[in-house]
């Protein structure tokens, strides 16, 4: 109830908004004349830029909003973007500056300045992105997905963002403004790097990214025999994916540069020791794995020990049934990696297959679990089957379901997510129907697509009744009937 600082109230932040979106939000429904003079002066920041993707203001700000701090960085700041190539000391150092709002050399201190990709003095925004909030919400705001360096296009909408400057005084929200329809490669890098943000909730160390690197550039075979990687294939196939970016979007123009001048990827293998850019990453892992699920799939390899190796790699392409072999063991309390071992099926599907079989099992969350929680949530969020996640995860069902019960608004969302993807297939149903067979009647439709007009007839029957064709008279069925 009692609040420590002078806010007397604060809004709610919206799912993916970025900290400087909901302090621009309060100034507004504030009242304050001045951004600057006021509301940042609450806030106990003199200087420094509000707009900032690091800004000085969080440690206030979470106080101000009853909201702990590292859910603010980690949520309401690109910091997970730049963690997940960091190594651990600049993490940390990261962190510290962000807790304690010292940022002012941050970007110096991560590198992006030296790497030349300082990410420009500009925020971004979709129109149909805020058309949608307003909807929702009733008002637009600031997404964080749409600032990482690297994300030009909407990924949900397809078009580019709109960009406009940061100005380091104002409270600004985002206006709609049309942009071109972005390209497949240009939607390509965005999803990657979203993925990336939303999925990796850990820090991968440089040599666990280098090892995964040189195995798959073994296998594409641009790595020799004597461990030496073929460069200038290497740029080849990275230059016609960033080819596909258009000349002056993002931060793409940079690196198409460093690769004419050959100086990318080769300090990603030499310069080992050097700080760089996610984004660099990021283009090497999409002409190498297409996906970051299939780059984290690889990457976790490196660091399970030998034993535990998925034996059969191609599992997701199989449809694999439980062996009675492996069933029997799971059932006298065989551990998942002994009975993995013994028939030669990876832990993460064996464990689905046990949950499935009603096998109890050991299923603990483990380490990683904790990191995907939140894909695991967003997923939930839209509506994706338990059993799905499950899978796409190598989880067990459980696991997944153990996120949805932390989330009991979710289980509501869910069903009413459900409730109208069935109501639109039941309901286009009905019209094609009625456009293929123009003087069909209400009877004959009822035992044409009998389920979709009893579930409308039950959910939705004033719609139903508006479109059928209209109701044959009494006096007269018997001579359609009839004349039939
Ligand atoms: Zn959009």
């Amino acid at each position: 109830m009692t609040n420590p600082t002078r806010f007397s109230f604060f809004p709610a932040p919206a799912e993916g908004e970025t900290a400087y979106s909901w302090i621009a939000r309060y100034h507004l429904m504030s009242g304050h004349a001045s951004f600057r003079a006021n509301t940042m002066a609450l806030l106990g920041v003199l200087h420094g830029r509000a707009s900032n993707e690091f800004p000085s203001f969080l440690p206030q700000l979470s106080v101000a909003a009853d909201m702990p701090l590292s859910t603010i960085i980690h949520h309401m700041t690109p910091y997970r973007f730049y963690a997940t190539f960091l190594p651990e000391k600049l993490c940390q150092m990261l962190n510290a500056g962000l807790s304690t709002g010292q940022t002012r050399n941050l970007q110096s201190t991560i590198g992006t300045v030296s790497n030349r990709m300082t990410p420009g003095q500009q925020m971004y925004s979709c129109r149909h992105c805020i058309k949608e909030d307003i909807d929702e919400y009733g008002f637009p705001f600031w997404h964080l997905l749409h600032q990482l360096t690297g994300v030009v296009s909407c990924s949900r909408h397809h078009e580019l963002l709109h960009a406009v400057p940061r100005i380091q005084s104002q409270a600004m929200l985002p206006k709609s403004f049309i942009e071109r329809p972005s390209n497949a490669m240009e939607d390509r890098y965005v999803t990657l790097i979203q993925d990336m943000h939303t999925q990796q909730n850990n820090m991968l160390s440089k040599q666990q990214c280098l090892l995964t690197y040189r195995r798959r550039l073994y296998e594409m075979k641009i790595l020799t025999p004597q461990q030496r990687i073929r460069f200038q294939q290497l740029r080849e196939l990275i230059g016609s994916r960033l080819k596909g970016v258009e000349v002056g979007v993002g931060a793409f123009d940079h690196l198409k540069q460093q690769l004419s001048n050959a100086q990318f990827p080769e300090c990603l293998f030499y310069q080992a020791h050097g700080n760089h850019h996610p984004l660099k990453h990021l283009v090497l892992i999409d002409a190498l794995f297409e996906s970051w699920h299939e780059f984290t799939v690889e990457v976790n390899k490196i660091y399970m020990p030998l034993e535990a190796q998925p034996v059969v790699i191609s599992e997701r392409k199989q449809s694999i049934e439980l062996s009675h072999k492996a069933q029997a063991l799971l059932r006298s309390g065989g551990s998942l990696r002994a009975v993995s071992k013994e028939v030669g099926v990876s832990v993460s599907t064996l464990k689905i297959l046990a949950q499935r079989a009603g096998i109890k099992i050991d299923c603990r969350p483990s380490k990683v679990f904790t990191g995907i929680e939140r894909a695991i949530w967003r997923l939930l969020m839209l509506g994706e089957k338990t059993s799905d996640i499950a899978f796409k995860f190598g989880i067990s069902v459980g696991s997944v379901e153990k996120v949805l019960s932390k989330h009991p608004e979710l289980v509501i969302l869910r069903k009413q997510i459900w409730f109208y993807q069935r109501r639109k297939f039941h309901r286009s149903a009905i019209l094609t129907h009625m456009v293929h067979n123009p003087t069909v009647t209400r009877k004959l439709i009822g035992l044409a697509l009998g389920a979709s007009y009893i579930w409308l007839y039950k959910h939705d029957k004033e719609w139903l009744y508006v479109h059928l064709p209209p109701e044959i008279p009494r006096s007269k069925r018997f001579q359609i009937k009839g004349g039939r």
